[in-house]
């Protein structure tokens, strides 16, 4: 069996929905389908989430809602008019709307804000379940309530309940035919509803899959496949292969490193389960798009994605006989665990240890005060902050084993001029890492492509 996933952009409009109708309809073991609320039309639109959290804190305000009221069933309204589905799904919709608007004042602000924001996948999976109708088919719109979708945390960033996966399981075995089921949210314990962050329908999806022990969980999207690097950088990469299939370890290291497709964070229910991540394209169902999966073939030194990600700042301290002072690492990160900040990397030399850290957990205005304590506690020659980094992220399984990886990238590097601030490799080997200067990142994931794809 299958469980697919269709974002905001798959379900933006009538011609879409039709699209997701007929590759659910082309594969008898896609049983189970998440959807996302419908998303943009066009560039300048707006997704159906964020006219929602608009009409909701109108709402909160005690200011009238007309107006985002009418918005947001527009939407909904313009997609049954288009499929001919009738006004009943339309009149239930405004009704849903309207009763979730009533709460206004006897919700907390941030449960109300999450009733609100769930109307848009809740209503979505209605209309969907119709259109299925519609074509001729039977489809079951399912309730995160009653199948034991619960969640615990804070509205708007909440995570599964771990029981529910048990009640889950149960809620789908046996069951016919198939299934449209809102993703983003869930219920809480005493029954309101919740929220996971924003994208959350990606969550949604990968719990269902690893609850039902799917074949294989296929997120549909609006990218033919993951490309070995970003398109926006290197152009060619477009008319290229996209990445056939890469394990979980690969996938992890890109997203770290800013790949955009998918999010790491999501899909950890299936990776856990060991479920496949199949991404695909609404638009071109005919692409294999890309595997995600435990294991694959590799071929002795090959990389199968080269990442690149701004905004890394390096701490260098300085103090002679270095290595011969015990505590000296621990000290340091106390400083930065003290102040609250989590660090990325802590590459080290004989006398040096760096500390890579996020910029935007070390403002400039925090600096002074890091630089004060870590003179206080390690007594350095030397300390300085190294901002304007950018992390290269040479990725692939192939790289085991094969010596001259980490040559070739620099050597590649070298050959348009560009100097490394620091290398880190860790002994997986499924990828290193090389900082450089951020006005150099465009250049530096060309020369690098080109050196392991050209
Ligand atoms: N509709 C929600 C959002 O826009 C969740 C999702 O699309 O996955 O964030």
């Amino acid at each position: 069996m299958k469980v697919c996933k269709f974002g905001g952009s798959s379900l933006a409009n009538a011609t879409q929905v039709n699209k997701v109708v007929d590759i659910v309809l082309s594969d008898p073991a896609r049983r189970i389908v998440v959807v996302s609320a419908p998303g943009k039309r066009h560039s300048g639109d707006t997704k159906v989430t964020d006219l929602l959290i608009a009409l909701a804190e109108t709402a909160l305000k005690g200011e009238n809602t007309d107006r985002q009221f009418g918005a947001v069933v527009e939407r909904y309204a313009e997609m049954a008019s288009e499929l001919k589905l009738g006004d009943d799904i339309v009149h239930r919709i405004e009704a849903d709307l309207s009763e979730r608007l009533a709460q206004a004042t006897s919700l907390r602000p941030e449960e109300f804000l999450d009733l609100m924001k769930a109307a848009g996948e809740d209503n979505n999976a209605k209309l969907v379940a119709v259109a299925f109708e519609a074509r001729g088919r039977k489809a079951r719109y399912a309730s995160p309530k009653d199948t034991g979708m619960v969640l615990r945390g804070r509205f708007g960033d909440a995570e599964l309940d771990p029981d529910s996966y048990a009640w889950l399981s149960r809620a789908f075995s046996n069951f016919e035919g198939i299934v449209i089921y809102p993703g983003f949210f869930g219920y809480t314990r005493e029954g309101k509803v919740a929220t996971f962050p924003r994208g959350g329908s990606d969550i949604t999806g990968s719990i269902l899959a690893a609850a039902v022990c799917a074949d294989v969980y296929e997120n549909f999207t609006d990218v033919d496949s993951v490309y070995p690097c970003d398109p926006r950088i290197v152009e060619e990469v477009k008319e290229g292969e996209g990445i056939p299939t890469m394990t979980y370890r690969e996938m992890r290291e890109l997203a770290y490193a800013g790949f955009g497709v998918f999010n790491d964070d999501a899909v950890i229910p299936a990776v856990k389960a060991r479920i496949p991540i199949n991404i695909r394209n609404t638009n071109h169902p005919s692409e294999p798009g890309t595997m995600i999966q435990q294991s694959r073939r590799v071929v002795p030194g090959t990389v199968v994605g080269i990442a690149s990600a701004d905004g890394f700042c390096n701490i260098v301290v300085e103090k002679y006989l270095m290595n011969r002072e015990i505590g000296f690492g621990r000290r340091l990160l106390q400083v930065l665990e003290d102040a609250g900040i989590s660090y990325e990397h802590t590459p080290s030399g004989v006398d040096s240890q760096c500390v890579v850290v996020k910029e935007q957990f070390l403002p400039k205005d925090r600096e002074h005060k890091i630089m004060q304590d870590i003179r206080e506690k390690l007594d350095p020659d030397f300390v300085t902050v190294e901002r304007d980094l950018t992390m290269l992220m040479v990725v692939g399984e192939g790289m085991c084993y094969t010596p001259g990886m980490l040559a070739k990238a620099c050597l590649a590097l070298a050959s348009v001029g560009i100097s490394v601030s620091m290398v880190n490799q860790g002994s997986s080997e499924v990828s290193f890492m090389i900082a450089i200067r951020s006005k150099d990142r465009d250049l530096a994931v060309r020369s690098l492509y080109k050196a392991f794809f050209g």
